[in-house]
């Protein structure tokens, strides 16, 4: 076999761990030489894909007879710069997974299919239908889209959608509900070039604490080389206000900026600072965007109009010219972690590779950064700044205990949390009650016969959601009509237990004429609602805030004086080694929801085990002191961050299934090589989930190099089992739950 030259290294999204060689495409006059990063359509067994070239080579494995020539070049330059190839690599390299189907995470799917980059700005107009409708004062019962309207027939009937980011933090919801009346249409129309002019501050900030601006000089002062920082500071004090001065400084610089937040739903005020705060283009990549919508973001991105980008996980692929920082807020959040689906990484994680290839600095900020952050920072691998203080006179809160087993306690709320409530109302604070479980009550139970809702799908109960009359499922979505009757004595069934609508109802039977809202997913079904709880919040309308989760997200409610947590018990007692942290985490979240306007807050956790170490050392030295303890108790035990894991994940029809694919895999890996160790297989806490049964094989190993050399050689003979081809599986490195 001759030696072949100028051969293309092709990656395809098929689940096959390798590039595809191909010849060069028959030649062109005036086409561009053909370069790693630019795509190619290719023939592949009967179907004909598009790939990206990777790189060349000189020879091949295959046959020269079996080579084919490549049938199409689409792009006229790289999709991908040598350093978005090179974080496709590693991430390809690192979890483990095929680089083709790492490329189809990476790219917006339309692109993947083969659309072109010209960059296009969405422009939005108001049609005659909508003119007509706005002069008659239509639509009546929607005040943003009505707004919308008013808002684009002052700008003369059209604007560009980047115009109307900067003038409505939230208009899209309306937008297309406008274009589905016909009221509005939108086209795309011819981009300006990269604006060569500097970005216009708008407005500008306050005049930093001194520790914001140390923050701001060291992050400013690596750029030009990689540097990590962790931005330690309890939420209030001043982290957003250094990203946003970081970014004004790196754009007079002529650079650009990524910004990767935990969920855009939740965070609405960062994106509208960063829009107040700039006169410049932004991309938002989100996973709320339809195909269309992200492929534009993703151009304005990529032709560098869009000077700051900002998204959630999967943004971290996003294109930047002239990259010149990533920031990661709320680094700890779990969000990052994509824990579904085929390539499981860490968005956060990338973030820093990214920043290391691309000789940049990478900012890391959190009230209560994640353990593995905080060991980086104690081995010296990142920088700690800290914002000690809120800006202006606001406090740190007063966190207390409640001790369940010694007070009274009635529908979940205790006497000592309902006396601080009234106490704190009848100042004019507002209060927020904290429970980590929405609906009525988590069971609903026959105490003639012990009968309890099951879900048939799960091993859960249902869960009743009282106002809506149903039976839900929160793990698998099922959902039946709430019985009146007990289906197998007849007897009547009673709700067992609290979930924020009882809390909601309960709390409106104790403090009568106090208008209280609740903020959980039942209630935020749609943009708009959210921003209406937001308003009732933020205007003092609403005296009580009942929420899940979602109140500990970003947003500011200057006037909350106590936070109630009614349950911290449930992270307690886990067999997830990370729930002690989430759980920390989670109540040091919450409680910076109080005290951020002048008077300082109160927090009351309610608890049967008040002598618990954890909750003992998160009172007495906050958190800090807690990761401390924590980062010990993972030393001792050889968890991560001083292990390293991976999960094999398989789920089948049966349990049977999933599990014999396991045992077939451990067995494929002989005796695992020194330092390498295998547990498992196990069924899954809760094995049967939407009818499908779960379970896991674990492997762990000290050090990194040994388990990765592992993986490489015995992923091969996994995938090739027989019993594998009855399962769906996973491999999840570094995972985030485990079960
Ligand atoms: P974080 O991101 O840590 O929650 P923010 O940056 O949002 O904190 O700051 C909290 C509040 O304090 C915001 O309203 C912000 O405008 C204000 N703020 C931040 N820095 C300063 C400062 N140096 N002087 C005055 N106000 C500030
Ligand atoms: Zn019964
Ligand atoms: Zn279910």
């Amino acid at each position: 076999m001759g030696l072949v030259h100028n051969l293309f290294r092709v990656a395809l999204d098929t689940p096959l761990r390798r590039l595809f060689d191909y010849l060069p495409p028959a030649p062109r006059e005036g086409a561009p030489a053909l370069q790693a990063g630019m795509r190619v359509r290719v023939p592949f067994g009967r179907r004909r894909l598009i790939g990206m070239v990777m790189g060349t080579a000189d020879s091949s494995d295959l046959p020269p007879e079996r080579l084919k020539p490549i049938l199409e070049v689409l792009d006229p330059a790289p999709l991908l710069d040598a350093a978005a190839l090179e974080l496709i690599r590693w991430a390809a390299d690192y979890y483990h997974h095929p680089i083709g189907q790492v490329l189809a995470t990476a790219l917006p799917k339309a692109l993947r299919l083969g659309a072109g980059t010209a960059a296009t700005e969405e422009h939005w107009r108001v049609t005659d239908a909508g003119a007509t409708a706005a002069a008659l004062g239509e639509p009546k019962r929607a005040a943003k889209q009505r707004a919308l309207l008013d808002l684009l027939l002052a700008a003369g009937n059209a604007a560009a959608a980047h115009a109307l980011d900067a003038a409505a933090a939230d208009w899209r919801d309306a937008a297309r509900a406008l274009e589905k009346r016909g009221f509005l249409a939108r086209s795309a129309v011819a981009a300006p070039a990269a604006a060569a002019e500097p970005v216009r501050v708008r407005t500008a900030g306050p005049e930093l604490l001194p520790e914001q601006r140390e923050a701001v000089e060291q992050v400013a002062a690596a750029a030009g080389g990689f540097a990590a920082f962790l931005l330690e500071g309890v939420t209030g004090s001043g982290k957003t206000e250094v990203y946003l001065r970081l970014t004004e400084q790196l754009l007079g610089a002529g650079r650009g900026v990524l910004v990767l937040v935990p969920e855009i739903g939740l965070t609405p005020q960062l994106v509208g600072r960063f829009r107040e705060r700039f006169e410049a283009p932004l991309a938002v990549l989100h996973s709320g965007l339809t195909d269309a919508e992200r492929l534009a973001a993703w151009r304005l991105a990529w032709s560098g109009a869009a000077r700051i980008v900002l998204g959630t996980r999967s943004a971290v692929f996003a294109p930047l010219p002239r990259l010149g920082a990533i920031v990661v807020d709320e680094e700890h959040d779990a969000s990052f972690k994509q824990h579904e689906g085929a390539l499981r990484y860490s968005a956060r994680d990338l973030a820093v590779v990214r920043a290391q290839r691309a000789g940049v600095p990478v900012l890391m900020g959190s009230a209560t950064p994640s353990l593995e952050t905080l060991h980086n920072v104690a081995a010296g691998r990142y920088t700690r700044l800290r914002l000690s203080r809120r800006p202006g006179t606001s406090r740190p809160p007063l966190l207390k205990l409640v001790d369940l087993r010694t007070s009274a306690i009635e529908a979940g709320i205790s006497t000592p949390a309902a006396l601080a409530m009234e106490r704190h109302l009848a100042a004019d604070g507002q209060v927020l009650v904290f429970l980590n479980r929405r609906g009525y009550a988590p069971t609903l139970l026959c105490t003639a016969c012990g009968w309890i809702a099951p879900c048939g799908e799960c091993d859960a109960r249902l869960t009743v959601h009282l106002t809506a009359g149903r039976l839900r499922c929160h793990h698998c979505g099922a959902d039946a009509p709430l019985p009146a009757r007990c289906p197998q004595c007849g007897f009547a069934v009673k709700p067992v237990g609290q979930g924020t609508e009882r809390i909601e109802t309960t709390l409106a039977a104790r403090f009568p004429g106090v208008p209280i809202v609740r903020l959980d997913r039942d209630v935020v079904r749609k943009r708009g609602d959210l921003d209406e709880v937001m308003r009732r919040m933020s205007s003092g309308e609403a005296r009580i805030l009942v929420g899940t989760q979602m109140v500990t997200k970003g947003h500011d409610f200057p006037n909350v004086t106590l936070v109630v947590v009614l349950n911290a018990d449930q992270g307690l007692f886990s067999s997830d080694f990370r729930a002690p942290e989430r759980l920390a985490q989670t109540i040091v979240q919450v409680a910076g929801r109080a005290g951020r306007g002048a008077r300082p807050g109160e927090v009351l956790i309610q608890t049967e085990f008040p002598d618990h170490p954890l909750l003992v050392s998160l009172l007495a030295q906050g958190y800090d002191g807690f990761a401390a303890a924590a980062l010990d108790e993972r030393r001792d035990a050889a968890w991560p961050p001083f292990s390293r894991l991976a999960a094999l994940r398989a789920s089948g029809k049966t349990r049977e299934a999933a599990l014999d694919f396991l045992a077939a895999a451990r067995a494929a890996a002989g005796t695992a090589p020194r330092g390498v160790r295998l547990l498992g297989p196990v069924p899954a806490a809760m094995a049967k989930r939407a009818g499908r049964y779960h379970a896991q094989l674990l492997l762990e190993s000290r050090e990194r190099p040994p388990l990765h050399q592992f993986l490489d050689a015995w992923l091969p003979g996994v995938e090739a089992l027989r019993s594998a081809q009855r399962v769906r599986w996973a491999l999840d490195v570094d995972p985030l739950e485990l079960f």
